[in-house]
């Protein structure tokens, strides 16, 4: 910490003011990030703006007075409530907003006497993982904003915090934070593009007569899911399958058939019955049927991005260990809710969540371990 400015080292009179001065500060300043973040995660997914229009009710569409919207308190000053329609705010986001505070407050109580801009880092991240946590329950899905802007918050965090990465300057903090980009997201990557290792197809039912359309980029779903087709499609083998009661292409349509898609292929192909068709010849199709078969992934892109996003901020080292933790807990969890009967085998499962949970674990006190355990 030679190098580093004073403010940085000197934590139990930071700016003069005592420890647990910062401590509420964090608080404060998480609550504020939590209320943010659950705007983030109601429109992200939405593709809507999170700056414009401000917070409204969803319902009535009121607009609570900028200073009267204080994160926790206004929630049960209101009593859970829009102020004017009286329609009941989800308690999820107080929650969110506890957590994200509670969350800041750890990574100050952890960090901030010895490391203190580890701690902000560490909050950063944290918020990071909220956010994505609970997209990823509700959409299966990661936004490029939390995945890819956490990418680069990593690398800029690094070049300001080398004890980040254990180092004294920015150069080679900066090294150890490319190296775990690439190394987390190459994991990743491999895992996914190397195959059905755990997985081979699942079957999604659809209540019966929904209609599912296939768009120039995603196959979407009546319930307002999206496939993206990089999600579905990676090898050339993999197809989605269905039979249709009915079909249309733009020109005309069946009745009755039984189809797959195989869009990896060259050139993509689309087979109705025995008839085979050019996929790159048709823009747009529509069809109703209750079931579809896709291949199944554990992981998706959005996986991809988000470990680049921990190598970023942890290192490479820290990419491994999440990548092997969170496979653990997922397959645990897993099978206890298909064992429960909570969730069908072919039910589709977030993994961000696990990743999330396991480079937490990391964060505070799995680094150390494994040093030791490594070192003996
Ligand atoms: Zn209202």
């Amino acid at each position: 910490m030679d190098n580093a400015p004073d403010w940085l080292i000197a934590a139990d009179s930071l700016f003069g003011m005592p420890f647990h001065f910062w401590t509420l500060q964090f608080f404060l300043v998480g609550a504020m990030v939590g209320s943010f973040l659950n705007v983030c995660i109601h429109r992200m997914p939405r593709d809507e703006s999170v700056f414009n229009p401000p917070s409204h009710c969803p319902h009535c569409g009121y607009r609570i007075p900028w200073g009267l919207n204080i994160p926790i308190i206004t929630w049960f000053w209101l009593r859970g409530r829009c102020r004017s329609c009286q329609t009941p705010i989800s308690p999820r986001y107080v929650l969110i907003e506890i957590l994200t505070a509670g969350a800041f407050v750890a990574s100050w109580l952890v960090y901030g006497r010895e490391q203190p801009g580890v701690a902000f880092a560490a909050a950063a991240l944290l918020a990071i993982f909220i956010g994505s946590t609970v997209i990823d329950f509700e959409h299966i899905i990661i936004p490029d904003q939390f995945t890819l802007g956490g990418t680069v918050m990593g690398f800029l965090f690094s070049a300001f915090v080398p004890s980040l990465h254990g180092e004294l300057t920015a150069a080679l903090s900066l090294k150890k934070s490319g190296l775990g980009i690439a190394v987390g997201a190459g994991l990743v990557y491999l895992v996914l593009r190397g195959g059905k290792l755990l997985f081979g197809r699942q079957r999604i039912r659809l209540a019966p007569g929904s209609r599912i359309v296939f768009t120039e980029t995603v196959l979407a779903l009546p319930n307002g899911e999206q496939l993206p087709y990089e999600e579905l499609f990676y090898r050339q083998a993999d197809t989605v399958e269905f039979q249709a009661q009915r079909m249309e292409l733009p020109d005309r349509g069946y009745t009755n058939q039984r189809v797959r898609i195989a869009l990896r292929r060259e050139p993509p192909l689309i087979e109705i019955g025995d008839e085979k068709l050019d996929a790159s010849e048709v823009v747009h199709l529509e069809a109703i049927t209750d079931e579809i078969i896709c291949p199944r992934e554990a992981m998706g892109l959005g996986d991809v991005k988000f470990m680049a996003c921990i190598g970023a901020f942890l290192g490479w080292q820290a990419t491994l260990f999440s990548f092997a933790l969170s496979s653990m807990l997922g397959a645990v969890v897993g099978v206890s809710l298909i064992a429960l009967g909570k969730k069908e085998w072919s039910g589709r499962l977030p993994f961000g969540p696990y990743i999330a949970v396991a480079a937490t674990v990391w964060l505070f006190g799995g680094s150390q371990w494994a040093e030791r355990w490594f070192s003996r």
